[in-house]
């Protein structure tokens, strides 16, 4: 079961959440404050967050900052506030996507599950744990790169990328669903966002990164990882 921690001082909403949860099997803790949020997140330990930012006792991009000190927790933001100024703070203090009060039920459960589902590790116990080619070498359990004797630091939105195409080698990967795993729906549309990626993978990785011969792009249709 998944547990949700709702941070929200909107007592009718939290009510609404909670049935809405609950009735989708999810295990939902509640909290009406910041300082309540951090003391909860901490002992409860949630799969996933559900914050409004805005809290009575601290504002929510501060919750979101002091979290991430400690944990990678899923965190989905609520505001009535939609600045795209404000959306960039949230996501640049670590939150994960963003739902703009009022919002429907269904959009809200779907981008709860695939914040879920991003975090999760995609590794079935058959999985083949360890990747090598002639040019770099992929251990997708101690989520490590090397390449000869030196390791690669990735970002975590490189590794996850590169992560979603060595698990699937040789199947061609769309880049809408590279886009809805790595950055959520709300960017299914952002393909600019991947060509800046792999380019920095292959810069990375690739002996010569202007002719990839592992990380290959399919013009218009998506990427493949060619062991
Ligand atoms: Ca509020």
């Amino acid at each position: 079961m998944i547990k949700v921690l709702v941070v929200e001082d909107d007592t009718q909403l939290v009510r609404a959440l909670k049935i809405n949860l609950q009735a989708r099997k999810f295990e939902v803790e509640t909290a009406s404050d910041g300082g309540n949020a951090l003391r909860v997140a901490a002992s409860r330990k949630p799969d996933v967050i559900l914050l409004d930012l805005g809290l009575p006792d601290m504002d929510g991009i501060d919750v979101i900052k002091r979290v991430r000190e400690s944990s990678s927790v899923p965190i989905l933001v609520l505001s009535a506030r939609h600045t795209s100024e404000e959306k960039i703070l949230a996501l640049d203090a670590g939150a994960d996507d963003y739902v703009t009060k009022p919002f429907s039920m269904d959009e809200l459960l779907a981008r709860l599950r695939a914040a879920v589902r991003r975090r999760e590790i995609p590794a079935p116990a058959d999985a083949v744990s360890v990747v090598t080619t002639d040019e770099f070498t992929v251990d997708l359990i101690a989520k490590k790169v090397r390449r000869g004797d030196r390791s690669v630091r990735l970002t975590p939105t490189e590794w996850h990328l590169l992560e979603i195409l060595i698990s699937n080698p040789g199947r061609l990967i769309s880049q809408r669903q590279l886009l809805l795993d790595v950055w959520g729906p709300t960017y299914s549309e952002h393909t600019n966002y991947l060509r800046v990626y792999m380019a920095q993978l292959r810069r990375k990785l690739e002996a010569d990164p202007s002719h990839p011969r592992y990380l290959i792009t399919e013009p218009g249709m998506g990427y493949r990882f060619e062991g």
